[in-house]
């Protein structure tokens, strides 16, 4: 057991921790109410939270799902979410290490973690998220040249906009074809912004998988939905969670999958 497992336990703790933290960001966003204030509270009651039941995961379990006030069932989706976020602080921790690129990725996904609850509740993706994402990867470009596997900040800095127009274009063209052809809204400018913001933060090589990558995790989705007879549901499957899970997929084992499908595209140049 090497040294960096021993933390697995703390890792995935402040993972749960930090999903509480972005699916209230993710509920508060958009209603317009502030992250901050005021502390945790029932929803239905507004009877604020003890302590003890504030506590992620293990407060859900202490209330047993209902709110102590008012009775009112809490969705699972709120240790689910806890859940989630925590398992994906373990495997990106278990990919890197303690390492400063966590900084950059944790801050990109943290904003594809809200920005995908939202649109699975709202079928719109916060412009903070979106935008946050642009302007956030811009920034860590030019401050962590070796996101991009560069040395310096410029080159850093031109690679990540090269993603962001990638990112921001392709799915726009990709939408502007799908709605000539459907004759009705193919993709979500949330959508177009968000891609772009992943752009940013990956490049352009990271937009083409989550693109393809989210079509295929979404195709799989929508048909697992209709085998369970939730055709309503399939319908309504919006594309920013696919494209999130896509740019995951990417940071966790992208580099593999990029060098696997190099030695199959063009065999003759691995030799
Ligand atoms: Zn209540």
């Amino acid at each position: 057991m090497t040294a960096s497992m021993l933390y697995l336990p703390w890792v995935f703790l402040l993972g749960v921790c930090w999903g509480s933290f972005l699916h209230l960001c993710a509920v508060r966003i958009p209603k317009g109410l502030s992250i901050v204030l005021p502390p945790s509270h029932c929803p239905h009651c507004e009877v604020r939270l003890r302590a003890m039941d504030a506590i992620p995961l293990l407060g859900w379990l202490l209330i047993r799902g209902r709110c102590r006030s008012c009775a009112t069932s809490v969705p699972i989706r709120y240790p689910l979410s806890e859940l989630i976020c925590g398992g994906l602080f373990v495997l990106i921790w278990g990919g890197y290490g303690l390492d400063w690129i966590l900084l950059p990725y944790g801050v990109l996904l943290s904003l594809l973690f809200v920005g995908s609850i939202v649109d699975l509740d709202e079928q719109w993706i916060p412009d903070r998220c979106s935008y946050g994402a642009m302007g956030l990867g811009l920034l860590f470009s030019m401050g962590y040249p070796e996101l991009h596997g560069e040395m310096e900040w410029i080159a850093a800095l031109v690679e990540s906009a090269i993603g962001l127009v990638a990112g921001g274009g392709l799915l726009f063209l990709v939408g502007w074809v799908g709605s000539w052809v459907l004759k009705r809204e193919a993709m979500g400018f949330g959508d177009v912004k968000l891609l772009a913001g992943i752009g940013a933060f990956l490049g352009w090589e990271a937009v083409l998988f989550s693109v393809f990558g989210g079509a295929v995790l979404g195709l799989l989705g929508t048909f697992l939905c209709m085998l369970m007879g939730k055709r309503e549901r399939a319908e309504a499957i919006p594309f920013g969670p696919y494209l999130s899970l896509g740019a995951l997929v990417w940071i966790v084992w992208g580099l593999d999958l990029w060098a696997f499908y190099l030695s199959i595209a063009f065999p003759e140049a691995a030799l």
